[in-house]
């Protein structure tokens, strides 16, 4: 017993101001203890609920099971922020271990018979009489048991267990291919994957274009040892046979059922007219990009009868862009240092929901390079704490994103805790026009997160539908560019405030090569949906999975009115949203968000006044405030008096 005196600072109990994590203090040794200590607790806790003699109620079941794993979402929001803003490789084998601990931890919850019992006893009995907060969480625990397979025979189960353990394993390898086919990428031309369209907008040299994208779209389908192509098949297999195991008849039905969108058939009839406007638009761009190339054919540049290709695009679009709105971004950055444009945030935020921002000093932080904030709601109380973390590191994950470190919820007992969340990028020191609609991006998401007043961990603030939650993400970027903020925030170093005509030129390029951006993104998405509305994966299709796959591509490309010039986003093989990350059946959720975002903030401009106080008031207590507390249809149309329409997202695209 060399070191007794070193208490694993997760069984402690934490003095800091706000609760806020011991950061310094934990080792990378102390998360392995406290979550194997977390599962133990939780499980004893399920063992409590299920073998309680009472009769079931919401409160000793439902609620019981929501407060059952405290310690265990501790150690969770602090090593899962760590993990990915500061990896090390001592912290990838902590992760490795625990993952597969993890998941037959909830493994053993979901298909927990004596629980889900118990569960629908509560359903049947006491459902009516709850208060709404608690129908959804109720509502949604017993649809996760149903889901899981909770209710099949064990026979079925074991198939289930076999098949989510494949299919974890083959998509951690097409995650792995697609990450090793962009190394190679990177190794070949000497940029990454990430900078490909930068590189398509400024490299002259034509046949150098066309190697980059035939390079780039044929990732994961090389015929190498990263290959995709029979992985795929195999997966879409798997995923196939448990959609149909569960009851479903496709895997986009089985994951649709669960989200604001609820069919395949409400996604397709969403997707197809976005895609023929963004087609119409996309033939008047590539009209735009001719006449610049035929002069260039004109001057002796380019062979007679060149017309613009894949490879073309990216390059001849800057030309019209630099020809029709002559915004220059090296003019533009001066007056958007980071402090400013996080002003910028703080300062639209209390405009409209009357939120204020005081930095904290001498609070624990997970890496000195990070700034600490408390955020007080408007009527005085805490509303959270925020931490940004916006600077690159070479331990940090490419990317911006925004992360819960703990959940906001009213313990049984009746004491409030607050919501710590951080905001993540990886961005320069003044700021392109992307990267501040990015910070403005992930406060919306950190503003879902802290303004949250729901009493249930499982439903508060972000932990809502996914084809949702990117909307009030979005609906925060509306306020990035307009003058009056712009006028209060965008100053250079010596003060001087950003010049109005630059900042007509900010808002009018923001609808250049919308076509384009909106045809690519629309086409990965409804490849996404028809690979997932597949019902079986023929067996001749393994004996050339390439070919097969290729066919299949072309064939949905073909029904989209894909024109040649544009492909989709993502091509099978690399798609790693949907073959790695949990968006199978998801992508559209990204436009699907983005429609609901500008429908909502069209009533801010049809009020005559996008600083609306009403209005802001009102969207703060229907979304930011409620979570997943109710249908987010029902709340939208609480708040628009109607349902969503398209015109304004078009509108807004310049579609
Ligand atoms: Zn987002």
């Amino acid at each position: 017993m060399a070191s007794c005196n070193s208490v694993n600072p997760f069984f402690k109990t934490w003095d800091a101001p706000y609760g806020i994590p011991p950061y310094e203090e934990i080792k990378v040794s102390d998360y392995m203890p406290a979550l194997r200590e977390g599962m133990k607790q939780q499980c004893a806790a399920v063992e409590a609920i299920v073998s309680n003699p009472d009769a079931p109620t919401f409160d000793n079941t439902v609620a019981a099971l929501e407060f059952s794993g405290s310690l265990l979402s501790q150690v969770e929001g602090v090593l899962f922020n760590v993990c990915e803003t500061d990896r090390s490789d001592e912290l990838d084998a902590v992760v490795e271990e625990a993952l597969p601990l993890l998941s037959a931890h909830s493994d053993a919850i979901s298909f927990n018979k004596r629980l889900y019992a118990r569960v629908a006893a509560v359903m049947e009995q006491e459902y009516d009489a709850l208060d709404r907060e608690q129908q959804m969480v109720l509502k949604e625990l017993c649809e996760s048991f149903v889901r899981e397979g909770v209710n099949l025979p064990e026979e079925v189960q074991d198939t289930l267990k076999e098949i989510n353990a494949q299919i974890s394993l083959k998509t951690q390898k097409i995650g792995n291919n697609i990450l090793a086919e962009s190394n190679a990428f990177q190794e070949a031309f000497g940029f990454s994957v990430s900078a490909y369209p930068d590189q398509m907008t400024t490299t002259a040299d034509r046949e150098l274009r066309r190697r980059y994208n035939e390079f780039y779209t044929s990732r994961g389908h090389r015929g190498n040892e990263n290959d995709n192509t029979t992985l795929i098949l195999e997966v879409m297999r798997l995923r196939i046979r448990r959609a149909q195991l569960l009851g479903y008849s496709t895997p986009a039905a089985y994951e649709l059922a669960t989200k604001m969108a609820g069919t395949p058939q409400t996604v397709d009839a969403f997707l197809a007219p976005i895609m023929q406007a963004a087609l119409k638009a996309a033939g008047r761009e590539l009209k735009d990009m001719q006449a610049l190339m035929d002069e260039d054919i004109r001057a002796g540049l380019l062979p007679e009868g060149s017309t613009i290709q894949p490879w073309d695009w990216w390059y001849y679009a800057e030309k019209v862009r630099k020809a029709r709105y002559d915004l220059d971004e090296e003019q533009t950055k001066p007056y958007f240092q980071i402090d400013s444009v996080v002003k910028g945030l703080f300062l639209a935020a209390g405009k409209l929901y009357g939120v204020k921002a005081e930095r904290l000093e001498g609070v624990p932080v997970y890496n000195p390079e990070v700034t600490t904030y408390k955020i007080i709601d408007d009527d005085g109380s805490l509303a959270g704490i925020f931490t940004t973390d916006y600077f690159p590191r070479s331990s940090k994950r490419g990317g911006a994103w925004m992360n819960n470190v703990r959940e906001q919820y009213v313990a049984p007992d009746g004491t409030e805790v607050r919501p710590i969340i951080v905001n993540v990028g990886n961005l320069h020191k003044n700021l392109s026009v992307d990267e501040v609609q990015t910070v403005f991006h992930e406060f919306g998401h950190a503003l879902h997160g802290l303004l949250t007043r729901c009493h249930y961990p499982s439903v508060s603030g972000t932990s809502v539908k996914r084809d949702y939650v990117e909307m009030l993400s979005q609906f925060n970027e509306n306020w990035a560019f307009q003058p009056e903020l712009l006028a209060a925030y965008a100053r250079d170093a010596a003060g001087a405030v950003i010049p109005e005509e630059l900042v007509a030129k900010i808002n009018n390029a923001l609808k250049f090569n919308q076509g384009f951006m909106t045809t690519e993104l629309c086409a990965a998405s409804i490849l996404d949906m028809k690979w997932h509305e597949l019902t079986e994966i023929p067996d001749e299709a393994f004996a050339d999975p390439a070919a097969w796959i290729d066919a299949f591509e072309s064939k949905v490309c073909a029904d989209m009115g894909l024109i040649p010039e544009i492909a989709p986003r993502y091509r099978t093989t690399y798609f790693n949203h949907i073959f790695s990350s949990g968006y199978n059946a998801g992508y559209y959720g990204y436009l699907w968000a983005e429609v609901l975002d500008k429908d909502a903030f069209s009533i801010f401009e049809a009020s005559g006044n996008v600083w609306n106080k009403e209005l802001a008031r009102k969207f703060k207590e229907t979304f930011l405030q409620k979570g997943g507390s109710e249908e987010p249809m029902v709340l939208y149309e609480s708040f628009a008096g109607r349902k969503p329409d398209q015109t304004a997202f078009l509108r807004a695209r310049g579609l």
